[in-house]
């Protein structure tokens, strides 16, 4: 597909949608402020929802005990209504000044993608969550290490293979909509939260989709896979194979950006400011926190960077928020 040919504008250009990403566009958007966010994931949620939905965390103010997928739901939530808009499958790689404001470029699922904004939010965290490579030998037309949109997978015979979360929920979203689905593991067990757990048992009891566990891949072949299952060979007929190994977090789209790195950290002075002006950092990649690596943490550092980069575009407005439960959403 050709590029699109003109950029996009936003007021503040958010990269990254993990926790601080989402309520870093929570609150440039509360102020008033067109956001686009920017995720290299086919979801939002970073760290949460890539490495560990299914873990419960205790730490974040005001959701005990929650399984980290639904605190990254709750911030979705908090976007309803207001202008911010997630580009998912989207890697932010170049920054470049553009008048007042920043030009970033992007690679989206149509190709080069160009964004003018007023002020960027960095919040790329550990880096961007890329699927691990599928190292399987043999040949087959259609290896896959993401999950791609369920609809493409309608009557295909589709073999899952990995025990991580991403695996058990790949395999009951394709099996509800319609695709043949087996799912094998090296290891009995599959990681996923207690309902994807129940779920994937009551698909494999009612025959929904084939669970092969603990099984050995061979190799894939030009029609689907060759496995051990308890010992025993056995081939798989497969149209596509998905290998899901979680993820591996790569920062460097974003380390040729003159922030004055500390290795994988940006400095940041107050308001989340960086060495450029118009460009602000918060969570995981902000020097200031090093030894708290944690959602609260990132939480804050969001919503005094989102502010102060509010002012930065639209200096009429104040830096200080004021009080939410005094001001009307909608
Ligand atoms: C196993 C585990 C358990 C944890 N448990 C807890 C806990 O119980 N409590 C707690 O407080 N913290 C916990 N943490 C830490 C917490 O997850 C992090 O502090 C938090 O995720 C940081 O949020 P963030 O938004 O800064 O970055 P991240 O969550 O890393 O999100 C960054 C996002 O930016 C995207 N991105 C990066 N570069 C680009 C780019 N160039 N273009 C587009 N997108 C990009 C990434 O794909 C990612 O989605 C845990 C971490 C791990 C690994």
């Amino acid at each position: 597909m050709s590029a699109p040919l003109t950029p996009e504008h936003a007021d503040v250009l958010v990269v990254g949608a993990g926790p601080a990403g989402l309520h870093a566009a929570f609150y440039a958007a509360w102020r008033g402020l067109n956001v686009t966010v920017l995720e290299a994931r086919h979801e939002p949620g970073g760290q949460l929802t890539a490495l560990y939905p299914d873990r419960r965390v205790y730490d974040v103010p005001g959701l005990p005990a929650t399984p980290a997928a639904d605190v990254i739901a709750a911030l979705v939530r908090q976007l309803d209504g207001l202008p911010a808009q997630l580009h998912l499958n989207t890697l932010a790689r170049t920054l470049q000044p553009d008048g007042d404001g920043w030009q970033v470029g992007a690679i989206g699922p149509h190709g080069p993608q160009h964004y003018r904004v007023g002020a960027v939010i960095l919040t790329a965290g550990l880096g961007a969550l890329l699927p691990r490579e599928a190292r399987v030998p043999g040949t087959h037309p259609d290896v896959r290490t993401d999950v791609p949109d369920p609809a493409d997978l309608v009557g295909r015979r589709v073999l899952i293979v990995g025990g991580v979360p991403q695996a058990t929920r790949a395999a009951l979203e394709l099996a509800q909509a319609g695709a043949q689905v087996t799912l094998t593991h090296r290891r009995a067990g599959f990681r996923g939260s207690p309902a994807e757990l129940d779920a994937l048992k009551a698909a494999q009891a009612g025959g929904q989709l084939t669970v092969l566990a603990p099984a050995v891949l061979l190799n894939v072949t030009p029609t689907g896979a060759a496995l051990t299952v308890d010992g025993q060979p056995r081939d798989v007929p497969a149209d596509t194979v998905l290998i899901l190994n979680g993820y591996l977090p790569d920062l460097t789209p974003v380390q040729g950006w003159p922030l004055d790195w500390q290795g994988e950290y940006v400095p940041d002075g107050t308001g989340g400011r960086t060495t450029l002006s118009g460009v602000f950092v918060a969570g995981d990649l902000a020097a200031s926190g090093q030894d708290f690596k944690l959602i609260s943490v990132g939480l804050a550092q969001a919503a005094v960077a989102a502010n102060h980069a509010a002012h930065h575009v639209r200096p009429d407005l104040r830096v200080r928020p004021g009080h939410s439960s005094e001001k009307r959403l909608s």
